[in-house]
């Protein structure tokens, strides 16, 4: 559809996305297509798809979440480009989208706080998708309250204790190391944890609406050495915050692609189509619904594409805007996906239709990496201090 958008890494002006970023576009648009085949398959996994995982390995472009030290594309993570790469992946795959993006937000904190050695270790591999990475910061009875963790971090002479549950963790079950979020006396500590670490063990007590390699991490005496911590000991919001600022605005980004999937499996339907002897675009309110779904999804465009440039220049300033988009894409694609199965009619129901598995898709975006109300409630109290210090 059409892109008006520009946004550069450098200079934030909004016009038109620069030669670099069309070029990455194309490359993850290359990318979805040579999977398209496989999608439904892939997304109705709560495992990772073997052939998703060698196309996005054989692509390169995994290479974006890891800093350029490591074998990254970029010297530093930039937000503008996954925030490109998602948008396409996603109006594909669902399943090809997260494993993109967790090798990113499950590694994010090792290149910004780890030491040497683990980073070493660790970031060349995820970058190559030769080893998966997971963020475990959720548990059974915590989700938006984190600082409420019960997981727990002792020491015991040079090795650092986990004891706990963690929830709801994205690659639980494939993923090769877990940066783990625990309790450390007064403060938190982030500590990674290699999968085959005894103690460590992996369940699955959830399917969710829309399928998701998703698991529970359990906890019990696990030891890693002291390099494992990854950041300040007690520090450890921190790295997360720093993850949260470089990936937040990508939610957004997947959030435009699956809309925009969505409209055009309405559009084909509804000019395919005739009632009452006029084609279903002309009826009634039906080309007010597909207007105002572009019209919406242009807009969550513009803001995301700016959000995200915002964040490639400056991940913790731009995250006021990131959690806008973050907030107004993935609503946007909610409304959109739902008047698009309207639109479809019946058909917009079938088990296993494209515009389906985006309807069931788009719901959890508005739950994850930080719910639309717990967001709009940290605005609210921004735009309060701001407007008293007027
Ligand atoms: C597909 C999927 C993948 C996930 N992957 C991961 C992962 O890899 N790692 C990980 O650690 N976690 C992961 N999660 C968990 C996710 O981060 C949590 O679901 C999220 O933080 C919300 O927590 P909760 O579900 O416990 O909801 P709760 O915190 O219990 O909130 C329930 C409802 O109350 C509202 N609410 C809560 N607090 C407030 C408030 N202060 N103000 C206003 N409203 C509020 C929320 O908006 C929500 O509507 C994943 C979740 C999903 C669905």
């Amino acid at each position: 559809m059409i892109h008006a958008a520009r946004a550069s890494r450098g200079d934030g002006v909004l016009f038109e996305l620069p030669e670099r970023y069309l070029a990455l576009r194309a490359e993850a648009r290359a990318l979805a297509d040579s999977v398209r085949d496989r999608a439904a398959e892939a997304d109705e996994r709560d495992d990772i798809d073997p052939h998703m995982r060698a196309a996005l390995a054989a692509s390169g472009l995994a290479a974006l979440t890891v800093p350029g030290r490591f074998g990254g594309r970029d010297e530093r993570v930039d937000s503008l480009a996954i925030t490109v790469v998602r948008e396409q992946l996603a109006a594909t795959s669902a399943h090809l989208d997260s494993l993109f993006a967790m090798q990113g937000i499950g590694s994010h904190a090792i290149g910004v706080g780890g030491a040497d050695p683990v980073r070493e270790r660790w970031l060349g591999p995820i970058g190559r998708v030769e080893a998966i990475a997971a963020l475990a910061l959720t548990e059974p009875d915590v989700g938006s309250d984190l600082r409420a963790i019960t997981t727990r971090l002792t020491r015991d002479g040079d090795e650092l204790v986990l004891d706990g549950h963690k929830s709801f963790i994205t690659n639980a079950g494939d993923a090769d190391v877990y940066t783990v979020l625990a309790r450390d006396g007064d403060g938190y500590s982030l500590v990674l944890v290699p999968t085959d670490t005894p103690g460590l063990a992996v369940e699955k007590p959830y399917q969710i609406i829309a399928p998701h390699v998703l698991g529970d991490v359990i906890l019990d005496g696990v030891r890693v050495p002291a390099d494992h911590l990854v950041g300040v000991a007690g520090e450890g919001f921190r790295p997360v915050l720093d993850t949260l600022a470089t990936f937040r605005v990508s939610v957004a980004g997947a959030a435009v692609g699956m809309a925009e999937a969505a409209l055009r499996e309405a559009v084909r339907h509804a000019t395919s189509r005739e009632q009452f002897g006029t084609s279903l675009a002309r009826l009634g309110p039906v080309p007010t619904m597909l207007a105002t779904c572009w019209t919406e999804i242009e807009m969550a465009r513009a803001l995301t594409y700016r959000a995200a440039a915002a964040a490639a220049r400056d991940p913790r300033a731009g995250l006021t805007l990131a959690t806008m988009a973050k907030v107004g894409a993935t609503e946007t694609a909610g409304r959109v996906v739902d008047r698009c199965v309207q639109v479809m009619g019946r058909f917009g129901l079938v088990r296993g239709s494209a515009i389906e598995r985006l309807y069931r898709e788009a719901r959890p975006m508005r739950i994850y990496e930080g719910s639309t109300e717990v967001l709009l409630d940290s605005l609210a109290k921004q735009l309060v201090r701001r407007s008293a210090e007027v």
